[in-house]
């Protein structure tokens, strides 16, 4: 008896991990179908919701979870309340559970116009109002208050019960931790990270939903601490307001970030919201992923209820990204102004959101392995509003062939070490590396030079011998003409560029110098402490912990920078050039 339960649990790991996949697709009926996409869907659900290591992207979730539901409907005799389209996330893993004292609900989603006008028809004879909202990209949490003290929270979870985040939410300044009134109230919202803070660590997480949730659902609160993610709430639960429009000015009241509302008064207002959303969300400073309508009035709320996994007066919009079939040709390695090579694969050219794309971004190694992509797969690109296109799945072919990891960069030949999966040049005279670090300092937000983008950057570097950033400051407007591309005028131009960078601030130049974690915005508070390079220099970790918006991990790479000697050399020849911080 106990041999066949183990070779049973043995068939269940294997099929759970997708093993079959290949013979159920070869053999499908609607009713294997059905099995092997719950299979696979759970399978993403522990790697997205448990490990916060998604295998595919969300797009392509999105569409074995819509094809589930479909043949759901299709064949109502299959219906299994084990199935994931009746549960909400998943059970999850390493920190304590908290019991919700309230259902954490999912929401629907619509793909089309048309979806979302069923929606409204359904659940309006007239026209009602509507709180149009922004789809934040992050993860749902609930914030328990008492006597007016955050007293616990917790994440979604299975919606029944989450995991105990108490001690990681208070590391969040927007978590307000006393309210101004003695409340017992439970708060809703999305812990995210702002699309600012995410570019600094783009190439440790491939999204920045992974960034929230792994950074969030830390055992040690400090780690939590130095990420940085803000709480933006959407929902309180108490009788207080009648409205949603209410309830959000009550909770900015108490303190709260809030998520920005506009209210639709029938289904054309929600129309010019959904298109408004789509070009607006670019601009936004968390990452969203679509727009969320709810009915405004609270009782018309409570009278139309809740279905198994979502309530039925609100409703999320999701933006479909466009997607195209290709062939996969090949995969360059890029470097970062860091020294990160990312791999990026280039592809038969095809058109995505009327524009021509060839390469899509492969983030790390570990992403190669884990699609096992080769070249010459089939494969499938989707481009999001915002990211550089993406692969969504591959296939092979018969002429599908390994990729090649280098082991030694393909600009300088120094051997690669591997850091939190990425690929990286140590060799700090790689001149690739000295190339993106010149395009980082000349960027708009940096020195401003105009002209002095990659190309030139490149002419600059293998043409001119540049080894360090300051020995652009040298150069005459001839010593650039002889370079290919450049003709007296151009020449004249780039050098009068150089030269007038000079009349650069203070913050600007900090943000230039590309010190690693210190972004804009902590160039921005260092400039406005330190008066200049030598009383930062001077600053000992102490110093700089005691200042309000850096973390740990700054400070830290902050005083690294101003220790090595070969950056204080640098400065002097920049100070000899007229660049006097
Ligand atoms: P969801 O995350 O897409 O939508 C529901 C959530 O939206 C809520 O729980 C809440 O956290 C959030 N939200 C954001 N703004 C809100 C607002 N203004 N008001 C209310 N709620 C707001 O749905 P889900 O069911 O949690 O997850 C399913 C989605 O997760 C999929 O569609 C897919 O995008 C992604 N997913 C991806 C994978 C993968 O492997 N790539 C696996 C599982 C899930």
């Amino acid at each position: 008896m106990k041999k066949k339960i183990f070779t049973a649990f043995l068939i269940f790991i294997f099929c759970g991990f997708g093993c079959f996949d290949a013979i159920f697709a070869q053999t499908s009926s609607p009713a294997q179908e059905i099995r092997q996409l719950r299979r696979e869907i759970a399978k993403h659900n522990y790697n997205y919701y448990v490990l916060d290591a998604p295998e595919v992207s969300d797009a392509e979730y999105d569409r074995l979870y819509n094809r589930l539901l479909d043949l759901e409907q299709k064949y109502p005799q299959f219906a299994d309340k084990s199935s994931p389209t009746a549960k909400i996330g998943a059970k999850s893993g390493i920190l304590g559970k908290i019991k919700h004292r309230n259902k954490m609900y999912s929401l629907k989603k619509v793909y089309s116009e048309a979806d979302l006008r069923k929606w409204y028809a359904e659940i309006a004879k007239l026209p009602v109002q509507i709180s149009c909202e922004p789809k934040l990209d992050g993860l749902a949490v609930s914030l328990v208050y008492k006597n007016g003290k955050f007293y616990k929270g917790a994440t979604r979870g299975d919606g029944l019960r989450g995991e105990d985040v108490t001690k990681n939410l208070k590391m969040i300044k927007s978590v307000p931790k006393t309210l101004p009134e003695p409340l017992d109230i439970e708060i809703r919202g999305e812990v995210v990270v702002s699309v600012e803070n995410f570019e600094n660590f783009s190439e440790d997480f491939s999204t920045p939903r992974n960034y929230a949730a792994g950074s969030l659902r830390q055992k040690n609160p400090e780690v939590t601490k130095e990420r940085n993610l803000d709480f933006i709430a959407y929902q309180a639960l108490e009788n207080r307001s009648k409205t949603q429009q209410q309830a959000m000015l009550r909770l900015k009241s108490l303190g709260f970030i809030t998520v920005e509302q506009v209210l639709a008064d029938n289904f054309e207002e929600m129309k010019k919201y959904v298109d408004f959303w789509q070009n607006e969300r670019k601009n936004h400073p968390y990452p969203t992923d679509g727009a969320v309508f709810k009915v405004n009035d609270f009782d018309l709320q409570k009278s139309l209820g809740y279905a198994a996994s979502y309530p039925n007066w609100a409703v999320a919009f999701k933006y479909s990204a466009p997607m195209q079939r290709t062939i996969l040709k090949n995969v360059e390695f890029t470097m970062g102004k860091n020294g990160t090579l990312t791999p990026v694969a280039i592809f038969d050219p095809v058109e995505l959101n009327g524009t021509t794309c060839k390469k899509a971004t492969l983030h790390n190694i570990s992403q190669i392995k884990k699609m096992n992509l080769q070249i010459n797969d089939k494969i499938v690109v989707e481009k999001t509003g915002e990211i550089l296109p993406q692969i969504v799945s591959c296939e092979k072919t018969e002429f599908s062939k390994k990729i090649n990891i280098p082991e030694r960069c393909p600009f300088c030949g120094a051997k690669l070490s591997v850091e939190n999966k990425n690929l990286k040049c140590e060799n700090a005279d790689c001149p690739e590396k000295i190339v993106q670090n010149l395009v980082h300092f000349a960027s708009k937000n940096a020195m401003g030079i105009s002209g002095l983008g990659e190309g030139s950057a490149r002419a600059l570097v293998y043409g001119l011998d540049v080894k360090n950033i300051s020995d652009i400051y040298k150069f005459k407007p001839q010593d650039f003409e002889k370079l290919d591309g450049f003709d007296e005028k151009s020449a004249q131009k780039l050098y009068f560029a150089i030269q007038n960078s000079k009349n650069r601030d203070f913050e600007h130049f900090l943000y230039a110098l590309n010190i690693p974690y210190a972004g804009k915005k902590a160039s921005a508070i260092l400039a406005k402490k330190f008066k200049n390079i030598d009383d930062l220099k001077n600053a000992d970790l102490q110093e700089l912990s005691k200042i309000p918006g850096l973390n740990k991990r700054q400070v830290k790479s902050v005083c690294d920078y101003f220790k090595n000697g070969k950056n204080s050399a640098e400065f002097a020849k920049f100070k000899a050039f007229g660049l006097d911080y």
